[in-house]
């Protein structure tokens, strides 16, 4: 009996293993025209992904739309958002920055050192 419920077990996951082997993965993504069509074309995860594709209404050429907006097309990445730390980078070398960095812990030294001897001082 027990041997039973345990063949039927093994067979149920092999069927599922065998149907999970034949999924192949599959990514959809949007185009859009410039009338505003949008086509959903899905493509097999390994394809190579195409920026354009052809509207299937009107034939014109439709832009992938990523993240709801449009794919940049050779643009250049000046445009990318940019953190404040590489802001900060633009304006100062690393050099500079550990200067800065060295003359604000001295700074903090000293008034620690100060506050030190004050509270000695009122003690
Ligand atoms: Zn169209």
């Amino acid at each position: 009996m027990d041997h039973g419920l345990r063949g039927t077990r093994i067979g149920a996951h092999t069927v599922f293993g065998g149907f999970d082997g034949e999924l192949e993965p599959r990514v959809s993504y949007l185009f859009r025209c410039e009338h505003n069509h949008e086509t959903t074309v899905t493509f097999s995860a390994e394809a190579e992904l195409p920026d354009t594709w052809g509207c299937r209404v009107c034939g014109a050429s439709a832009t992938r739309i990523a993240d709801d907006k449009p794919v940049d097309l050779g643009v250049s990445d000046a445009a990318a958002p940019r953190t404040h730390w590489d802001m900060l980078l633009e304006r100062r070398s690393l050099e500079e920055l550990e200067e800065l960095l060295e003359e604000r812990l001295n700074f903090l030294r000293e008034r620690r050192a100060t506050a030190l001897a004050d509270m000695r001082a009122n003690s």
